[in-house]
């Protein structure tokens, strides 16, 4: 654009689908992050990490070619060797690689944890973006079905620990082995035959590619015509409906409540035996925030040994959105600043740093605020309000330095009640009483 013979920039704006997540949010983010991680310690497991980006092959393996995921959603591209690569979609695909490249599952039980962003090419809308954030953990070298559990209580917990347990219900279900599902696949192809008309397109598109995936569509057509449609559990083999009770045995002898859901089918080909999804009613139609299961073949079909695994993946968007909309992350975690140093008049800069060093080394847990580029007194006490902070420190001398600082005052946020300190270097002593002890 061109005004007046000035030549304007245009600015540039985030890719469609892809967030920032400013300062305020971020705290959010924080928030739930660090209970994530202290959950995931008290159970043992260890985190990974691994690239953003691999081979597109990877995810054509783990994910399966015929997935919406794999089909439409991959950022897919040339790098400049001419390598196909991918941006990911999901960790665990990427997770497997690393294990397994590194010996890290050959002969040995691991738990271990990640998180990062994923890329999907959806339809952006609330809950549902192109590069989002999960949580996940997986587990490996354990048959089941007390892994699979201990992997769900880890979820269970985590709710617990962030106060939403009410809001979120368990979903599993039993879809056997992969050879079951092939031959319930052809059922469910041979019974749709005698439907086509009742279908929609993209039910038409996957009935003999994908036809499980019909399942879980939501077009009410759709679902009628399948009102009568042969089911899984019917063909589902012994020994996986035996892990499948025991696993329900455990989860009921533990009270974490779950419902069974023969439609969930989830939307990636690794699954065996037990999957589940934790979903709410507080989100609108993005409901599931957590999606996981058994993976028994998965390390063996990217070239590694036969080794049995389970996990799942947490989605932290709508995991934030929740906890927002319920009010559930508390006032503490919210607070970027706790004191904030007002410094007024002449060359006081390092009677303030002391000043502020000195109560960060006595609470280190305190995030403490020195003002700096001058101004007057209200403007700076301006300041302090709006960084949140709930103590102010005042250092305050007219006119130039001739003697060393001697009085301070401390004027609490909250209600306005100030003291005044008749040493400076008695101040991180008595800012202590303004805040609790779990604070300090
Ligand atoms: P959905 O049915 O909502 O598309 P999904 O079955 O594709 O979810 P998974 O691949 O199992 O999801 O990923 C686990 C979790 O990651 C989901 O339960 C959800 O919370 C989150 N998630 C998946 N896709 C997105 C997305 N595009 N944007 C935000 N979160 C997502
Ligand atoms: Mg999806």
């Amino acid at each position: 654009r061109v005004i007046s013979g000035i030549n304007i920039m245009e600015k540039l704006q985030a890719i469609r689908g892809m967030n920032d997540i400013l300062p305020e949010e971020a705290l959010e983010w924080e928030y739930l992050e660090s209970i994530f991680y202290r959950v995931v310690k008290s159970f043992g497991y260890r985190e990974i990490r691994f690239p953003i980006v691999e081979q597109t092959q990877l995810f054509k393996r783990s994910i399966g070619a015929v997935t919406d995921i794999v089909e439409k959603e991959m950022y897919s591209f040339d790098d400049r060797n001419g390598d196909n690569v991918s941006l990911r979609p999901e960790g665990t695909a990427g997770c497997v690689r690393a294990a397994d490249q590194h010996g890290l599952l050959y002969n040995q039980q691991q738990r271990l944890w990640y998180q990062g962003p994923m890329f999907r090419h959806e339809r952006p809308q609330k809950g549902r973006y192109r590069q989002f954030h999960q949580f996940g953990v997986e587990a490996f070298g354990m048959s089941g079905p007390a892994i699979d559990v201990e992997v769900i209580q880890i979820s269970a917990m985590l709710w617990k620990d962030l106060g939403l347990t009410q809001y979120l219900k368990l979903e599993i279900n039993n879809i056997g082995s992969a050879q079951d599902r092939k031959k319930y696949a052809q059922a469910l192809t041979a019974y749709l035959s005698g439907k086509v008309d009742e279908l929609d397109d993209d039910a038409r598109n996957r009935m003999h590619s994908n036809p499980m995936r019909i399942l879980d569509s939501k077009n009410e057509a759709v679902r009628s015509a399948l009102v009568d449609a042969p089911k899984l559990c019917d063909f589902v083999n012994q020994d996986s409906k035996t892990h499948f009770r025991k696993l329900k045995e455990l989860l009921t002898e533990l009270e974490v409540q779950f419902i069974e859901n023969n439609r969930l089918v989830r939307g990636l080909d690794y699954y065996n035996n037990c999957v589940y999804e934790w979903t709410t009613d507080t989100l609108g139609a993005q409901g599931a925030v957590c999606g996981g299961g058994r993976y028994d073949g998965l390390v063996r079909q990217l070239g590694g040994r036969e080794t049995e695994a389970c996990g799942f993946a947490i989605g932290i968007e709508r995991l934030v959105l929740m906890l927002r909309s319920l009010n559930k992350i508390p006032a503490s975690a919210l607070r970027p600043t706790d004191v904030y140093l007002v410094v007024v008049g002449g060359s006081l800069e390092s009677e303030a740093f002391s000043v502020a060093e000195a109560i960060r080394e006595k609470y280190p847990h305190l995030g403490v605020i020195c003002h700096c580029a001058g101004g007057k007194f209200n403007s700076q006490m301006k300041r302090a309000y709006n960084s949140g902070a709930r103590v102010a420190v005042v250092l305050e001398r007219d006119g130039e330095a001739t003697v060393p600082l001697m009085e301070g005052k401390i004027r609490s946020l909250d209600d306005g009640a100030e003291s005044i300190v008749t040493e400076i270097d008695n101040i991180p002593e008595k800012i202590g009483k303004f805040f609790g002890n779990s604070e300090v």
